[in-house]
Parts: structure tokens; C-alpha cells; sequence
């Protein structure tokens, strides 16, 4: 168990309910967030009900004296919620929400606590870092956040980075059970017949795709200078898991980009999160 969780987890929880949902706040963090007021009417209104949602049925704590505003609140409700916007279209927002019923907190650190790494512990648990610790989730357990990161998703949009979507990216990777990039994918997922085919298809491709990116950070590293970076966040070449979480936070922040940088990676997540659209 991590030190955090023990030692800060003082706050009472800060709730908002969606009848207490102040347009005035709700259009603010619209704009903070350039990927949330682009938009659609329609998607935004989908999202108001899934963050309102959201907000009920979670409870949001403070560490190390940090007082979590219903502002703050709502900034992480939007952000989380933003993929279950397409990931379930045509369900009601509580059965959307489904997708993160396995937990109940969020705490907000101030800023970024620790160096960046990945490690499993003996009781499975996951921790998540980068340079410094920016955000965590356990599986059937709270999620962590820094606040400064999150509040600065607006400007860090340009490099594809998005804490809050990140850390829901691997809940519903989670939610088939394991946490290995592939997301429980719905039937007849790009073309296939069965649930085990629809996971081959997803897994074959996610790894050339890993295999391509990781290839590609390490002749950067080695290259220094001669050969130019990939636009994603190169923690993704850490793992499968951790490929298919910054690929879901740069779709969601930054789809152009994605798209110009990793086309055949922007059209596998875009296939997941809107299957309607024809596969590429
Ligand atoms: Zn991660």
C-alpha cells in the first residue's frame, strides 16, 4: 500500500450534484479546456449529464492541505467523462458511468509528487509516474491526481498530455479484468466474428504500433539531435498499458496531431471509441 493513502486522505469530500450544477461553471470550464469546447452541442450537453453523474457518485479528497472547489471537481468530472461520451452514445449517463463504478475517490494532490515509473506491487497494485508523480490509479481502488497538471490540460493539450484522461484510459482498459492496452471491445469489432477474434485484430495492431513508437524513442535517445522525436510522450514506449493511455489522452486532446503523427494508432482508438465510423 502506498504512503499517501494512508497519511493523506484527510478531507472531507467535496460533492456537487447535478441539480447544483451552475451553468456559469459549467460554461467556464468549457473554456478552459479548448478539446471540451470543440465540442458539439449535442456532445457537450451528453457530457454536462455524465460529469453531473459523475460528480454524485464521487467523492473528491484534498491532500496536503489542498481545499477541492466544486470548480476543481467539476474540471476533473469533465475530463473524465469526456470518452464516455462516444464510448456509449446511446446509453443513459448512469449506465455510461458503469465504465468507473469499481471506486469511489479521487484525491488532488497540490502538484506532482514523485519521479515517473511503473511498478507492480506483490499485491498487484499499479503505480504510475513520470518525472514526477502527476497521477494514479489502483485497480478497484481511488484515483490520484495532481492538480497543477490538471489544471494547466488546457495548455498541455498542444503535446497531447491529459492526466485526468490518462488515468480513466487505463480504468477501462481495466475493465475486462486486465490491464494490457486492449479495452473490452464491443461485438463485431472491426469486422470480427467473436470476442477472441475482435482481441486478436486489437492486440496485433496495438503492438506494431507499439513496436513502431518504441523504436522510434529509442533512435531519438540514441540519435540525439539527428533524428526527430515522436509527438507523444515517450513513457508510452513503457509498456503496452502505458501506450494505449497516452494514445487515448492525445486522441482525446489533440486527435489532429495524433492523426499527423500516428495515423494507423489514431484510427485504432478512434475505432474503438467511434465505432460507427467506417474502419481504416
Ligand atoms: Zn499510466
Amino acid at each position: 500500500m502506498i504512503g499517501w493513502l494512508r497519511s493523506k486522505f484527510y478531507r472531507a469530500a467535496a460533492r456537487t450534484t447535478a441539480e447544483r450544477l451552475p451553468d456559469e461553471l459549467w460554461q467556464t470550464t468549457l473554456t478552459s479546456y479548448p478539446f471540451l469546447a470543440a465540442l458539439t452541442p449535442n456532445q457537450k450537453t451528453r457530457l454536462r449529464d455524465l460529469a453531473s453523474g459523475f460528480l454524485r457518485e464521487k467523492e473528491f479528497h484534498g491532500a496536503d492541505g489542498l481545499l477541492v472547489t466544486d470548480a476543481m471537481a467539476l474540471a476533473v468530472a469533465a475530463q473524465a467523462c469526456l470518452p464516455l461520451v462516444f464510448l456509449a452514445p446511446a446509453g443513459t449517463a448512469r449506465a455510461a458511468l458503469g465504465w468507473y463504478d469499481d471506486f469511489v475517490g479521487i484525491v488532488l494532490h497540490p502538484g506532482e509528487v514523485l519521479a515517473r515509473r511503473e511498478v507492480t506491487d506483490e499485491d498487484g497494485v499499479v503505480h504510475h509516474y513520470r518525472e514526477a508523480l502527476s497521477g494514479e490509479m489502483m485497480d478497484g481502488g481511488p484515483v490520484m491526481l495532481s492538480w497543477s497538471d490538471v489544471a494547466d490540460a488546457g495548455a498541455s493539450a498542444v503535446h497531447g498530455y491529459n492526466v485526468v484522461i490518462h488515468e480513466f484510459a487505463h480504468k477501462i482498459d481495466l475493465r475486462d479484468g486486465e490491464i494490457d492496452g486492449c479495452p473490452p471491445l464491443p461485438p463485431g469489432f472491426l469486422g470480427s466474428s467473436s470476442h477472441a477474434q475482435a482481441r486478436k485484430i486489437w492486440m496485433s495492431r496495438l503492438h506494431q504500433e507499439f513496436s513502431s513508437f518504441s523504436d522510434r524513442v529509442i533512435a531519438a535517445q540514441r540519435f540525439e539531435g539527428l533524428v526527430e522525436e515522436p509527438w507523444m510522450d515517450p513513457y508510452a514506449a513503457e509498456s503496452p498499458s502505458e501506450f494505449f493511455a497516452v494514445a487515448v489522452e492525445a486522441y482525446f486532446v489533440n486527435p489532429a496531431r495524433l492523426m499527423s503523427d500516428s495515423p494507423g494508432l489514431h484510427n485504432l482508438v478512434d475505432a474503438f471509441f467511434r465505432p460507427q465510423r467506417p474502419a481504416t
